[in-house]
């Protein structure tokens, strides 16, 4: 593998970016920056971010792009005064002025983005997922689940760590419904801004998780060039 990994996850609400971007963290040893929980985190924490950030997650519409690139940017900064080898970016950016934003600010740090991994499969499956999906409360945790396709051993408890899972608000039906049509508005149209970039890599997000795992890590070891 190159020695820094800078890498996106692209992809429809739904598709396995969370799970797979967190996994991808860890078996690279480097940060997972999640704008989703980060901005949950300060909801409940009411911070200033938080309290203009709520009804927009409640109603699956997206953050206005000034309060997710200020946050992007102080994590990026903080990562970069570590000294880190990389990044793993879990849906950031989802429109073009956030995709410029960061490409800007890389630029400033002297990062490029080194893959953008394409989550693909299709819009029926989608909402399924997202209504079915469950999540672990300990934020340190954050273990995904799925109560048809990923029950965890104990009804209701993470197998990780023994906290309670929880159901989204957004993961309703209604506002799934909402979160893809914003998808389709603002976010697809940057799959052609990374395509011109030649840095995108398809990934089939129908198969099993552990499939699709290893599917993105024979691509982050291929030398093949993406499309
Ligand atoms: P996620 O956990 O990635 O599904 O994100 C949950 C919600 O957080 C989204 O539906 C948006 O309301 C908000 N959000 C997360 N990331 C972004 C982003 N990059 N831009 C705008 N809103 C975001």
């Amino acid at each position: 593998m190159e020695s820094q990994k800078n890498v996106i996850f692209f992809g429809a609400p739904g598709v396995g970016k969370g799970t797979q971007s967190k996994k991808l963290s860890e078996e690279l040893d480097i940060p997972h920056i999640d704008t989703g929980s980060l901005i949950r985190e300060a909801i409940t924490s009411e911070s200033p971010l938080g309290i203009k950030a709520k009804s927009f997650v409640e109603e699956g519409k997206l953050v206005p792009d000034e309060l997710v690139i200020d946050m992007i940017r102080e994590k990026l900064i903080f990562q970069k005064n570590k000294g880190f080898k990389g990044f793993v970016l879990d849906g950031f950016p989802r429109t073009i002025g956030q995709a410029t934003a960061l490409d800007n600010l890389l630029g400033l740090l002297k990062f490029k983005i080194t893959k953008v991994i394409n989550v693909q499969a299709p819009e029926e499956i989608l909402i399924g997922r997202l209504s079915s999906r469950r999540t672990c409360t300990n934020k340190s945790c954050g273990t995904i689940y799925n109560v048809i396709t990923q029950k965890p051993a104990k009804e209701g408890l993470c197998d990780h760590c023994g906290s309670p899972l929880y159901q989204r608000k957004d993961d309703s039906v209604e506002a799934s419904k909402q979160r893809l049509e914003e998808y389709h508005t603002k976010t697809a149209p940057l799959e052609k801004y990374y395509r011109d970039k030649k840095i995108v890599a398809d990934i089939d997000g129908t198969k099993s998780p552990d499939e699709v795992f290893q599917d993105i890590i024979e691509l982050l070891n291929s030398p093949a060039p993406v499309k």
